[in-house]
């Protein structure tokens, strides 16, 4: 493995009634106060309602953006900007899933840079800092809880990238599994399938000696693999939402990578895909996943495919090649995600071949090349979304 620092600022806080320590953590950073959330489920289920009771423990005065969009976009991050800017705000808390945290990352920088943060995201200007900013997390999915990742949306021109920096790591962050009750059978299973994408994007690299972040990888995956089916059946239930809460949170806080580099192909083409068609990233991902294992595996690197799965799926070697044995693997994980409900063909969305040319075009707008286990072109692209129709 590679040389490595890690440092990880974000406060983690854990466990049901957490919230209760809201008003504690927000109170060094003073006391006007941007919520930012999405179309309105922490109304419905009381969270909105003990954000405000903590707020009011210390007197703060609270400023509001909601509708932040599933994907969300520039447009809503400008008007975070301006309202951050206008009303002196000093700290932001984004209160959903990944959308709005990744809305309020974008909010933090922007308030604090001349620039247009659309420039930012597309990497044409630098963050020059940012607002400190807390989450409580209402959805289990991406990890935007515990790194510093961000991905918008621009509508203008159908595109969708990720970016980051030193400055977006939440300041802290509430993980109540109880948040996460509420969340619908659909969005529990798109959570579970990004948070499995995570792992295997780590998963899937060329360093040698990393014999513990392997083991990281597949003990989370096996975790899930149990557990996904139980948490839909019984979504209540406390033991099951709190693994799969720490489950999303583990996947993408760049603990399982430490010494090496993920692939990470899946994600662009998966970014390209919602960024035309404005689709579920975790169902994006699910269709997308096993199509690019298909496309990439080869001779030169079956043994990690191989790895997998005999050691996840638990596929029997005897009497077969590496490559059979692989291929299996592939399939158990395609089987996996068809039996929790996930979508497994980009038809499922009613998306056609009449957009596989753009979608192929807007995996290679930031670089022509990309994916880090095989360096992929426009053209696999073009191979992975036809096999994806
Ligand atoms: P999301 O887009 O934040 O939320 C999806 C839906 O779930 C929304 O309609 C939301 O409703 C609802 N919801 C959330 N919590 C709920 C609850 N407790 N009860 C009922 N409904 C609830 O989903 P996400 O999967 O967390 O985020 C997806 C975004 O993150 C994509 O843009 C993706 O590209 C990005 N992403 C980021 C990272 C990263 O590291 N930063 C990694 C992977 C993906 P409301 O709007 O009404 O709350
Ligand atoms: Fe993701």
């Amino acid at each position: 493995m590679e040389n490595f620092i890690y440092h990880n600022p974000t406060k983690l806080i854990f466990g049901k009634g957490q919230i209760e320590k809201l008003s504690g953590e927000i109170q060094p950073y003073g006391s006007r106060i941007l919520i930012v959330y999405g179309g309105g489920s922490i109304k419905k289920n009381g969270i909105y309602d003990r954000v405000l009771e903590e707020l009011e423990k210390i007197n703060a005065e609270v400023f509001e953006l909601s509708g932040v969009e599933p994907n969300p976009r520039v447009s809503t991050v400008r008007e975070g900007v301006r309202i951050c800017r206008e009303q002196k705000i000093e700290f932001i808390l984004a209160v959903g899933g990944g959308s709005t945290i990744d809305c309020t990352k974008a909010i933090a920088v922007g308030a604090v840079t001349d620039a247009d943060m659309w420039d930012v995201v597309t990497k044409k200007e630098k963050p020059a800092g940012a607002l400190p900013f807390g989450t409580i997390l209402t959805l289990a999915a991406t990890g935007s809880e515990m790194n510093s990742g961000s991905v918008i949306t621009n509508w203008e021109t159908n595109e969708k990238h990720g970016w980051g920096s030193p400055y977006t790591y939440p300041k802290f962050s509430i993980l109540d599994p109880v948040h996460t009750f509420s969340v619908p059978h659909d969005q529990t299973i798109y959570g579970l399938v990004d948070m499995m994408s995570h792992v295997l994007e780590h998963y899937f690299h060329h360093e040698e000696n990393t014999p513990i972040q392997d083991r990281w990888c597949e003990g989370i995956l096996l975790t899930l693999i149990d557990v996904g089916p139980k948490l839909l059946a019984d979504p209540e239930n406390y033991a099951y939402r709190s693994t799969a809460m720490l489950g999303g949170t583990l996947a993408l806080n760049n603990m399982l990578n430490l010494g090496y580099r993920g692939d990470w192909a899946t994600h662009n083409l998966e970014h390209a895909v919602s960024a035309v068609h404005d689709i579920p990233h975790g169902g994006g991902l699910a269709i997308l996943f096993p199509n690019w294992m298909k496309h990439v595996l080869d001779e030169s690197n079956v043994d990690r495919f191989k790895q997998l799965a005999v050691r996840v799926f638990d596929v029997d070697t005897r009497g077969k090649s590496d490559k059979v044995v692989a291929l299996e693997g592939i399939d158990c994980l395609r089987e996996f995600w068809n039996e929790l409900g996930a979508p497994s063909r980009l038809a499922d969305y009613n998306i056609d071949k009449s957009t596989v040319e753009e979608m192929a075009e807007k995996t290679v707008t930031a670089n022509s090349t990309f994916g880090n286990y095989r360096s992929l072109t426009k053209k696999d692209s073009l191979e992975i979304f036809e096999a994806s129709l």
